[in-house]
């Protein structure tokens, strides 16, 4: 099947799906759309025409780096790229980025209101390095985040910090560059080599405002994405579409570019993973 690309969705290990799920919904006052488990983003998947979903899973310990990895390792498939997690002030994260490179995953997911860092604290300044050195993507959240205090931790001038100390980072923002900071995001952000994907956007912003940005934006560097289950897949694919680009851009971002970012990550032939 060749169909959509979700560069951004969460599920989890069944066993916890529903605890997860709750508290995650207590905390950000926002109800979930499935219920957090594999096979239920399969069959929304299924149902829109969504050939690969991009898993994001976020540690908020050092101490879940194996767990996460373990279960980002027992549900890879051709239809599901998890990103397992480090966590930026774990003393081994460049080890543990060694890790995830070697056992064939396409990159990482950063959080910096749930992992509780500033984007551009000098202290995960390395671990980017590492992350650019190994060639993997990093999927960083970024804007500002509806469970927390809206302090500025990830927005667009200390994204463009990153972008010029590590040119050749893979960066991939959330949110349309930065969730509910979209002005900055026209004024710094659009026009940068940077990989924005739309979740978790196209509910918040007037039509003509995400047109803007995402048309103004370098093309090949826009991405589908839908946050599920904190919105419903095929609800964000009837948004998007009805932003009314040219046919050719609205291919690229809901499957060309995320392709080809995805298959720029060189993974080893021996790696168990696809
Ligand atoms: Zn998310």
């Amino acid at each position: 099947m060749k169909g959509i690309i979700d560069f951004h969705t969460h599920t989890f290990p069944d066993t916890l799906a529903e605890k997860a799920i709750e508290l995650l919904e207590k905390e950000g006052g926002v109800p979930a759309r499935l219920d957090g488990k594999v096979s239920s983003l399969l069959a929304s998947m299924d149902m829109c025409g969504i050939e690969k979903s991009v898993i994001c899973s976020i540690a908020t310990k050092p101490s879940q780096f194996n767990s996460i990895l373990k279960w980002s390792e027992s549900i890879a498939s051709e239809r599901l790229i998890p990103l397992p997690s480090i966590h930026p002030y774990d003393p081994e994260a460049i080890e543990r980025i060694e890790i995830i490179k070697q056992k064939g995953f396409k990159g990482i997911k950063l959080h910096p209101y749930y992992q509780d860092f500033n984007i551009n604290d000098k202290k995960v300044f390395p671990l980017y390095e590492k992350i650019s050195e190994e060639n993997l993507i990093l999927v960083l959240h970024t804007g500002f985040d509806f469970a927390f205090e809206r302090i500025r931790k990830a927005d667009p001038e200390k994204i463009i910090e990153i972008k010029k100390k590590i040119p050749s980072i893979k960066l991939v923002t959330t949110h349309l560059g930065a969730w509910e900071d979209w002005d900055e995001v026209r004024r710094l952000l659009v026009g940068e080599e940077i990989y924005m994907e739309i979740s978790y956007s196209l509910e918040f912003l007037d039509r003509d405002k995400a047109r803007d940005i995402i048309t103004n934006h370098p093309e090949r560097y826009i991405l589908f994405g839908t946050d599920s289950p904190w919105t419903d897949q095929k609800e964000t694919l009837e948004l998007f579409r009805a932003l009314g680009l040219p046919p050719s851009l609205e291919n690229k971002i809901l499957r060309e570019n995320a392709l080809s970012l995805l298959s720029s990550v060189d993974i080893d032939k021996n790696c168990f993973l696809l």
